[in-house]
């Protein structure tokens, strides 16, 4: 009895939180420029409103700036990228903005030219550069300016292990030395020699046998790739937040500069491919209830977003005969709700229903987003689905009923007021509706919006204002009341 009792826990704890695992929330947003540079300042930015001292990087090579991240730490400085031969625009205004008053150049000569620092100097700034012969040499030299008797071994002709471990080196202030892979550099070997304790980042095929062998007191923590260390480090040291910053780890620039935020706010950094969550990542998202991305969609996808998001695409197709060929550019996005409750008042979302519907009426949409902001794909999107009809907007004769042509639809599960629902179903039908049927879920509103986000970043006829982005009932007003009034478009920011 005592067994079957135990099997019964055991079998409610392991539905429990499996329930828990599908129920990930997330919020994410992004902190993007329409470049390196510009997502650097817009990085700054957010962390800064003064700066007494800024850190400048080559923002086209890594090998000087790897190790900046605990240094740029302990002066409280962001990281800003330039161009190695003139000061970059973008990075001049933000020195100006942030009032510094001094500036360290990462690397020697060769990285970053005398006419860059000239610029600085002409801005009143007091320099300072940190160079060496070769990027070995850079790392040790920054590595004297902090105090940790700890440090951290990274392969110093990569950028990734050196980039996830720098917010924790960073907050820690233990600095973060390179080596080759197969032997420890001399001006590397310099430093390590004054510590008590490394950390190896990698597995012996990033950094072998040979160069432990001269470390003091080593350790070591890799995985089978950067995706896997970054998962193994931010196991191993971790972060407390509950927050991780994203960046892409086919790139070094947006987790460079994004390393000093992320120590700042005691955050995790989280590498991904542009367009696909590693599922070594996958597997600590939950960990985590907020993800800021550094970077534009070119960096890392919406896709991506999404899935951090917590938010499921599923691929529901309907048969080709529900849309056609699209012969006009995308200039808009349509909002409709739809539901069985006219035949189903108890159960208006089953999507086995839905898709009946879509077949028996011969209609369709590009997207549904069901209850829990679950995403489902019906028709592509260089398709016309079927879901405006006949209508007109202000000022554009030419899109007399055909807005098909010219739009995206996006359906809700979601039911409006008995009124908006009179032309479909009685009122006794209505009040057989669960109150919580009724209107829209915030999870609706979440996908939603990074829906419309992914949209408007891929078509750049959609402006993203309430003349391009309507509901169903803007269009056809005498037919249609769909989304209706319980609709909250500020939740979508419109
Ligand atoms: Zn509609």
């Amino acid at each position: 009895m005592i067994k079957v009792i135990g099997l019964i826990l055991l079998t409610l704890l392991f539905n429990l939180s499996f329930q828990v695992n599908t129920s990930i929330a997330a919020t994410t947003e992004r902190i993007k420029g329409t470049d390196r540079y510009k997502t650097a300042v817009e990085i700054s930015k957010k962390g800064w409103n003064t700066a007494e001292t800024v850190i400048l990087a080559k923002g086209t090579d890594f090998p000087d700036a790897l190790a900046g991240g605990p240094l740029a730490y302990s002066k409280n400085a962001p990281i800003l990228l330039t161009n190695d031969k003139v000061l970059t625009d973008v990075t001049r205004q933000e020195v100006l903005r942030l009032k510094a008053s001094k500036a360290i150049l990462l690397g020697s000569e060769g990285a970053i030219s005398i006419d860059v620092e000239n610029s600085l100097r002409s801005l009143g700034l007091e320099m300072e550069r940190i160079g060496g012969q070769h990027r070995f040499e850079t790392a040790a030299n920054i590595a004297k300016k902090l105090s940790s008797n700890k440090a951290f071994i990274t392969n110093g002709r990569n950028f990734p292990d050196a980039l996830a471990i720098a917010p924790y080196a960073a907050r820690n202030e233990i600095p973060i030395l390179l080596t080759e892979k197969e032997t420890l550099p001399e001006a590397t070997y310099e430093i390590v020699k004054t510590k008590t304790q490394t950390f190896i980042i990698g597995k012996e095929g990033v950094i072998d046998k040979n160069v432990e062998q001269h470390l003091v007191n080593p350790t070591r923590y890799g995985g089978k790739d950067r995706y896997h260390t970054n998962q193994i480090i931010s196991g191993k040291f971790a972060m407390d937040s509950g927050k991780a910053f994203v960046a892409t780890g086919e790139d070094f620039a947006d987790a460079l500069s994004g390393s000093v935020l992320a120590a700042k706010s005691n955050s995790t950094i989280l590498l991904v491919q542009k367009s696909k969550l590693p599922a070594t990542i996958q597997t600590i998202q939950k960990n985590y209830k907020h993800f800021s991305i550094y970077g534009g969609f070119g960096a890392v996808s919406n896709e991506v977003q999404t899935s951090l998001a917590g938010i499921q695409t599923i691929q529901t197709p309907l048969p080709l005969k529900n849309s056609k060929v699209r012969d006009k550019p995308i200039t808009h996005i349509v909002t409709h709700f739809m539901s069985n409750a006219a035949s189903k008042p108890e159960d208006p979302y089953n999507i086995k229903d839905l898709q009946q519907i879509f077949l028996d009426y011969n209609v369709s949409a590009h997207y549904l987003i069901g209850r829990n902001g679950e995403m489902h794909q019906l028709v592509p999107e260089n398709r016309a689905a079927f879901h405006a009809g006949k209508g007109t907007l202000i000022n554009l004769p030419y899109y007399k009923d055909q807005l098909n042509s010219y739009s995206i639809g996006i359906e809700m599960m979601a039911i409006g007021t008995k009124e908006e629902m009179k032309s479909m179903m009685s009122s006794t039908q209505y009040n057989k509706i669960h109150r919580s049927h009724i209107g829209y879920t915030e999870a609706q509103y979440k996908s939603l919006k990074l829906l419309v986000d992914d949209i408007v970043a891929r078509n750049p006829f959609i402006t993203r204002d309430r003349k391009h982005i309507i509901g169903h009932d803007e269009y056809s007003p005498e037919r249609k009341s769909d989304p209706g009034s319980l609709f909250n478009w500020a939740k979508i920011g419109l």
